[in-house]
Formats: structure tokens, sequence, C-alpha cells
């Protein structure tokens, strides 16, 4: 019998073969949207931090007025239930329109957790093709009937839900702002067809938060964001979820609904119920961030307009969100695109499968408000230079 390290090590082997293989970096975040990591300095273009708030001084301040202990020390059915992450639910409530709101140790507890303790065997799961591996993860983990449709093909999700009468329930599963691709959700239609089809709807808003209708449905009534087709009525049967580990520069994340739904998560959803509440200072610096995001229109539209001036300079189709891919095939061609993109002093990963599907792999771009607009000017001339 070969040891436990042979096995392992052989099936390293197939994804370093595969040019798959996955590896830790050490990456120091600096100012102004740069990173050091092996001791160079790279201006980083793959940081999910949208409008630079996990360096803001009043977010950073706020964390560390909150810093006279380190941890929640018990779950927040226990004693975790710190006063600061009651006054942010309130506040992302406050912000998606919606009754209530639950936090999350992270995005990714926050949909497995709440996929699974809506639905269950004989039920029906209808996701979108390229909705996040935390989805899917919770469908699985849910034992309900998992379909999924054509990337934001509503016809393909009219047939699959001509057959939702076999079931129970149904839940839709959509994305505002899609993680790789950076295109949106038609979610107002989504909402129709599972309101003619009595079915409920959850979309995750992690890379939509600040950036499309759908995040703060008040407030941009005015248009000038990304999808104007993207905003979701607050009604009972549409659970928003999201992180506040991304454009909030923090870590966690929530759901948000009514208050039913929220009751009902509390009861229910393991990963909310059988783990640790948020260190204090780490929700304090979210709420800090969100009320900053929530009052500066300027910050919340600076990721996109860099977006847009990126993919007017290089003809690409108009960005929808501050997310561009830049499909090149196989993942040793991403990879070597990375690498000249770096070898300029720019960061850019490259996604490959399982991340996106075979043969798709890229670069990823997101844009963040630390950017300048020289700075994307420069990369356009390096990628012209490297990438044909
Ligand atoms: C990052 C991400 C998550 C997970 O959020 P975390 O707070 O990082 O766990 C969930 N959904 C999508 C679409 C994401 O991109």
């Amino acid at each position: 019998m070969p040891a436990l390290d042979e096995i392992l090590q052989a099936q390293l082997q197939q994804r370093k073969d595969q040019q798959l293989y996955r590896q830790l970096v050490p990456t120091e975040i600096l100012p102004d949207g740069y990173i050091r990591r092996n001791g160079k300095t790279y201006l980083n273009f793959s940081s999910n931090d949208y409008f630079g708030l996990s360096q803001h001084p009043d977010v950073i301040a706020a964390a560390r007025d909150a810093l006279s202990i380190s941890g929640a020390g018990a779950s927040a059915l226990v004693t975790g239930y710190h006063p600061y992450l009651e006054t942010l639910a309130a506040n992302l409530a406050k912000a998606k329109n919606t009754e209530a709101a639950l936090i999350f140790g992270s995005g990714y507890l926050a949909n497995i957790g709440t996929i699974s303790a809506l639905v269950g065997k004989g039920d029906l799961i209808l996701a979108d093709k390229l909705c996040h591996a935390c989805m899917v993860d919770g469908a699985q983990l849910s034992g309900a009937t998992f379909r999924r449709f054509r990337h934001n093909d509503m016809e393909h999700l009219g047939q699959l839900l001509a057959e939702r009468k076999q079931y129970r329930h149904c839940l839709i599963l959509t994305e505002t702002v899609f993680s790789m691709d950076g295109d949106c959700a038609p979610l107002a239609a989504i909402q129709k067809l599972a309101q003619r089809h009595d079915a409920w709807l959850m979309s995750d808003d992690a890379h939509g938060l600040g950036i499309t209708d759908s995040s703060f449905p008040r407030k941009r009534e005015s248009g000038a964001n990304a999808l104007k087709d993207s905003r979701l009525r607050g009604d009972d049967d549409v659970i928003q979820m999201g992180t506040l580990s991304k454009g909030l520069g923090a870590y966690g994340g929530y759901v948000c609904g009514s208050q039913t739904l929220v009751d009902y998560l509390v009861n229910t959803a393991r990963s909310a119920i059988f783990t640790t509440a948020l260190p204090p200072s780490i929700v304090a610096a979210a709420d800090k961030a969100l009320s900053i995001l929530m009052s500066d229109t300027e910050l919340g539209r600076a990721p996109l307009n860099h977006a847009r001036h990126f993919t007017s300079l290089l003809g690409l189709p108009e960005a929808q969100s501050p997310i561009v891919p830049l499909v090149l095939g196989e993942a040793e061609q991403a990879i070597a695109a990375s690498k000249q993109l770096a070898e300029e002093g720019f960061w850019v990963s490259a996604i490959r499968p399982p991340t996106v599907p075979a043969s798709t792999s890229r670069l990823r771009f997101s844009f963040s408000a630390l950017h300048k607009t020289v700075d994307i000017k420069r990369l356009v001339t390096a990628i012209r230079k490297n990438i044909d």
C-alpha cells in the first residue's frame, strides 16, 4: 500500500503536468494599489477591494477603536453577538432595502448555510452555469435536485422551470455581477420568471455592492450605474446574499431579506450556528466601510469608470462592472500572459480551471478606486506590447 503522501504526490504531479498546480505566495498589500511578492513590487489588478476601503483611514480607525478584544469568544447564539453585529445587520438591511439581515463568518459560509437551510430533498435548485463555487457547494450540501441553466439564458431557465411542479420548493441562484466574467444577471427578468413559477430567488452580490443598482435600490435610482435592469424588489421571496470581504475591504458575509427569513436562518443555518461570531473589530470596520460607500457616490463610480476606460482603450465590449476578463484559452497561455505583465510591473492573476471552464483560461482584471487614470493607460500599453 502506498503511503498517503505518495498518493497525494501523484495527484499533485497530474496538476503540475496540466499547468493547474496552485501555490500560496506571501503578498504584502502596499498603499495606492500596489503589492509586494517575492521581493518585487507590482501594481495590483487582481484585488476585490474595489474602493480601497481596506486602507481607508476611517475604516482602520473604526477597527482599532473596537480592538479592546481580539475575538468574539463564542458563537452568535451564545455570547458572540456583539452590538456591532446588530448595528451592521441593521445598516446592511437599510442599504439593501430589506427588513433584516444576518451576518455570517464569510460569504462562503453565508451561501452554504443559507441554501442548505432553505431547500433539501424533494426541492429543486436552478443555478446559473457560472454561479460561484460556494453556491454550488451549498446546493450539493442541501441534497436538493440541482440543475444549471445556460449563463443568463432566460429561455433555458424558463424551460427548466417547466418541471418545477414536480418539486416542493424551487430556489433560483444567480449572481448580480459574475465574478470571473464581470457581466451582470438580468435580475428583473429572473425575478419575473421566479414569480410566475412560484420559485424563490437568491442573488449573490459579492461583486456588486456599491456598483450595481441592485445593491442600493433606494439610493441609486438615477441611473449612471452598471445595470438599470438589476433592481430587485425587496419582497419576501428574494434572498440577497453578499460579502463584507470584497468591496467593503473587511471580512464576513451576509444575507438580507425579510425578518422571517432571518429568524429562520438564525434557527437553521448550520454555518451560522456552529461557528464563532466574527471579531468585533472586523465588524466595526465593515460597518464604517459601508457608511463611507453609501455616502460617497464618486467613490462608488471610480472602479467602473476605470474598467470602462480600459475596455474603450482596448476596443473591448464596454465593461459592465469593475471586472474585465481577457479570455486567452489554455492555462499555459494565461500563465504566460500573466508573467509578461508581471515583468512590466502589473499583477494580473491567471484564472484557470476549475475556477473557469476548460479552454477559457483568462486574465481577469479588476479595477479599483485606488488606481489612477495614468495606471490604466500604462497597463493598456503593456498589454498591447505583450499580448496579441
Ligand atoms: C468571493 C465570493 C464569495 C465568497 O465570499 P467570501 O466572503 O470571500 O467567503 C461568494 N460568492 C461570490 C460570487 C464570490 O465572488
